[in-house]
């Protein structure tokens, strides 16, 4: 697949500065360490362990607990002293996310999204505008709360649930309204090179994604069985995606995969784009939904940072 796919070249020795009162040092990334990728590499700031008061007196947010974002990148990084006290390091970005405009599909009972220019250069000065669309437009996550009564809604969700290592299911050869049954994860999960640990997202990689833009994307689409969202909820996974429309076959009537799953507590990604440009490289997945308060979805930019 071409297009969507952009390699991240960040120069050596970007960092992100101390949030606190400025006077701990800061130690700079060497130039040349042996542990820096040749295509690029980003640093994240550690965070404190406490909340305080920066100079401005602006309170800033604690971190790390254990299972904080941060904390989640830096486990997956041979750290040495020669490098910043927490870093990520990354090949590539890979854009799972479709664009979202006036073309974006949607499901024939959702608006278009449409984007009404507010402000203009002439008269204010600056150019804002108004959006108008539905929370699950395209690459968005479903909250809990999207069906069910007692789910959490998107601004409750904990948003280290959405910084996690991923994992795609190739699910090859699937035709229009197929079952992923329990047989065909296991597998896919079988072919994994690194297992799926607590709180890892799943991507499953059904290739709908060719479809979209045509009417079989949205009405014909082959999705997740009941039975099959059981297995993702046994495996203790953080998050599911999908690479359609809909997490349920389109003709599943009233989405039992998508209440097996959010009964659970575990957000669903949809229209998730581009998984073919990951490959079988390990990545981890960065998919932040809008801190809308009260909503039952929200979209979001996903990536993958390919190690
Ligand atoms: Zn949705």
């Amino acid at each position: 697949m071409s297009g969507g796919c952009e390699a991240y070249d960040q120069q050596p020795g970007v960092r992100v500065p101390e949030p606190g009162n400025g006077s701990a040092p800061v130690r700079p990334v060497p130039e040349r360490s042996p542990l820096l990728p040749r295509n690029g590499f980003a640093v994240l700031h550690q965070a404190g362990t406490s909340s305080a008061t920066d100079d401005y007196g602006v309170q800033f947010l604690e971190g790390p607990g254990p299972h904080s974002a941060i904390g989640i990148l830096q486990s997956f990084i041979p750290l040495s002293e020669e490098t910043m006290p927490a870093a990520i390091r990354f090949r590539q970005v890979v854009d799972l996310s479709q664009e979202v405009g006036p073309d974006t599909q949607m499901f024939p009972g959702y608006p278009q999204p449409a984007f009404t220019q507010w402000t203009t250069r002439e008269v204010h000065g600056f150019i804002s505008e108004a959006l108008f669309m539905i929370s699950h437009t395209g690459t968005h996550i479903d909250a809990p709360w999207h069906y069910r009564p007692e789910g959490k809604r998107v601004h409750e969700l904990p948003v280290d649930r959405f910084i996690t290592r991923g994992h795609v299911l190739e699910l090859p050869g699937l035709r229009a309204k197929d079952r992923i049954t329990p047989a065909m994860l296991r597998s896919a999960l079988s072919r994994l090179s690194s297992p799926v640990g607590n709180g890892d997202a799943v991507l499953l990689r059904t290739g709908w994604e060719r479809r979209r833009g045509s009417t079989p994307y949205l009405s014909a689409n082959p999705g997740l069985s009941a039975a099959g969202a059981e297995v993702l909820v046994e495996l203790r996974i953080g998050l599911v995606g999908v690479d359609s429309a809909n997490l349920d076959p389109a003709d599943a009537g009233d989405y039992p995969a998508h209440h097996v799953i959010l009964k659970a507590g575990i957000p669903i990604l949809e229209n998730v784009a581009n998984l073919a440009a990951i490959g079988s490289r390990p990545f981890h997945l960065v998919a932040l939904p809008l801190r809308l308060r009260g909503a039952g979805g929200s979209p979001v930019r996903a990536v993958a940072l390919v190690e």
